[in-house]
């Protein structure tokens, strides 16, 4: 499991400052309380100290730890029994000079005892639909709003195995030799629905995902080959090559050009040699694929993708006459 890792440390950067917050509140409520309430300072210090005055009884005598740590235990209470009866007095809450954190389990760290807390799964898979590109599209094309009533006879006994497979492979997949699927067949019948879905599972259940139109990958890749030398922005191509599940919607619908192919068959290639899982949908049947790019991508492609071929009538097309 990676996630994404500026998400995380965006995330553990936002951890950090809730941190902060919630001491800088506690020493603001303090020197309010301090300024206003006479002896409250002697009473927070004498309840702060019980700790290392248990610690330093402990240390000098052992024999009559027991009868010290009592003597400390009573006290503290009774301090802080005092300390909540002035407060309400004051008008203040009793719990005004606590440390308030967003997350009681893990107290804003993110995890517990080594282990990831839920409120940081969380919020690292939320980031992850944002940074993934699927923010926009994963309300609507997820596994529960794929609709298999848009397909008929023969159609729906094939979408139901692909939408069993799609499913599968979110489910099974982990990381590095999860393995790659190539989603075929025309307009409109579930493919960006079905990508989408993985994709959104995938990161829900830990992995660093992205999600791109082919246009908009090999527009991100013809910006870095004519980056200007004092551009020092980050390289907008490393998330192709870096993230465990890649998805390219719509490939074959990219503007052409000359660095198509060579781009496509570098990717595709370095990807397959790294073990990195990559979902690519396409309207391009494999003669159009020999065509619009080559052999060499034709036969990586049909050699290391598990092919889906999807069918029926256009679903976008029902879903308007509905
Ligand atoms: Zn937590």
């Amino acid at each position: 499991m990676a996630f994404n890792r500026a998400d995380y440390v965006k995330i553990k950067k936002e951890y950090e400052s809730k941190r902060q917050k919630a001491r800088d509140t506690v020493e603001l409520h303090r020197a309010q309380v301090f300024a206003k309430i006479p002896g409250m300072d002697e009473i927070c210090r004498t309840i702060e100290s019980a700790g290392p005055r248990a610690y330093e009884a402990a240390m000098k005598d052992a024999s009559s730890f027991d009868e010290h740590f009592a003597e400390i235990k009573r006290q503290t209470q009774s301090l802080v029994a005092e300390q909540t009866r002035l407060l309400l007095e004051h008008g203040y809450p009793e719990d005004y000079l606590d440390l308030h954190y967003d997350c009681p389990l893990c107290r804003d760290e993110g995890n517990i005892d080594g282990k990831m807390c839920d409120c940081m799964r969380k919020a690292l898979i939320k980031a992850g639909y944002v940074s993934s590109g699927i923010s926009g599209l994963c309300d609507k094309m997820n596994f529960d709003t794929f609709d298999l009533s848009y397909y008929t006879g023969e159609a729906r006994r094939n979408a139901e195995l692909v939408l069993r497979s799609a499913r599968r492979f979110a489910e099974e997949f982990h990381g590095e030799g999860s393995g790659s699927l190539l989603f075929m067949g025309g307009t409109g019948l579930g493919k960006t629905h079905l990508s989408v879905a993985v994709a959104k599972r995938v990161i829900e259940r830990g992995y660093y995902t992205h999600y791109c139109t082919a246009e908009a990958m090999f527009s991100d890749y013809r910006a870095e080959k004519y980056r200007r030398f004092d551009d020092d922005s980050p390289v907008r191509t490393d998330k192709y090559t870096e993230c465990e599940l890649l998805v390219i919607d719509d490939l074959g619908t990219e503007s052409g050009g000359r660095d198509v192919t060579p781009t496509l068959y570098g990717l595709v290639n370095a990807r397959i040699n790294t073990g990195l899982s990559t979902i690519i949908s396409t309207n391009l049947s494999h003669k159009e694929m020999m065509t619009t790019y080559d052999e060499r991508v034709a036969s990586r492609l049909f050699g290391e993708y598990l092919p889906y071929m999807f069918t029926g009538s256009d679903v976008r097309m029902q879903k308007l006459r509905n």
